[in-house]
């Protein structure tokens, strides 16, 4: 662990949808100043913006599905370049083998974290996320509600229910979890940390470090 603080890591964080890779991934890349490269965050900010990749990819994340390799591998490159020397986090990219092949063309990988959770659990967390329109912030109904309804405490943001977080775009995005992105555990190989992604935020967090 020690000297890590100073050693600009690349790291990739795989897990299934739910599984808390995202918030995980934000804070590592905080605790150790990397950057924090959200393919599904760069993908809803372009459809935000209406751009020509954000008109393109609207419907495939609406109806749970892959946008397609080439559309992501070429923002994947950019996002990678620009964090070349700070070393980044990469949270939800690769998904496919293809991506992880023309990403291991780009760069290479210190670490991949395998956030694993079971799919009973995870259909519990994702039926009651919400998200912040506006800072992207995470919360749950339940299990991590705001202090306000509907309004998010970070930044005072409109909380919504993400489209691709209604129940059936959930078991499309498991299906599509299990035929694509799980074999890249196998992929991985010796590079994969498998952390036990049941239990809270900071207990998960710290097996992450321990990891690193
Ligand atoms: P996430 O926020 O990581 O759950 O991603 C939300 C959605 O964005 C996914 O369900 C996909 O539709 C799309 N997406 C994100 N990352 C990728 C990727 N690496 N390849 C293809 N589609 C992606």
């Amino acid at each position: 662990m020690k000297g890590c603080l100073y050693k600009p890591m690349k790291l990739i964080f795989l897990g299934p949808p739910g599984s808390g890779k995202g918030t995980q991934a934000k804070m590592i890349a905080e605790k150790f100043s990397l950057a924090h490269i959200s393919m599904g965050d760069i993908l809803r900010q372009e459809i935000k913006e209406a751009t020509e990749v954000g008109k393109e990819a609207s419907s495939y994340l609406k109806n749970g599905l892959l946008v397609p390799d080439d559309v992501v591998n070429k923002m994947a490159a950019k996002a990678v370049e620009r964090s070349a020397e700070k070393g980044f986090v990469l949270d939800g990219y690769p998904r496919t083998k293809y991506q992880a092949e023309f990403l291991s063309k780009v760069t290479g990988i210190d670490k991949v974290i395998y956030i694993d959770v079971p799919q009973e659990e995870i259909v519990k967390r994702l039926t009651g996320r919400l998200s912040c329109r506006k800072c992207g912030a995470v919360y749950h109904v339940e299990h991590k509600p705001p202090k306000k309804a509907g309004v998010c405490d970070v930044c005072g943001g409109e909380l919504y229910t993400r489209d691709d977080d209604k129940k059936e775009t959930i078991v499309k995005r498991f299906e599509v979890y299990n035929s694509e992105t799980k074999p890249l555990v196998d992929y991985y190989g010796g590079k994969i940390a498998k952390i036990n992604g049941t239990g809270g935020l900071n207990e998960v967090l710290e097996r992450i470090k321990t990891s690193l």
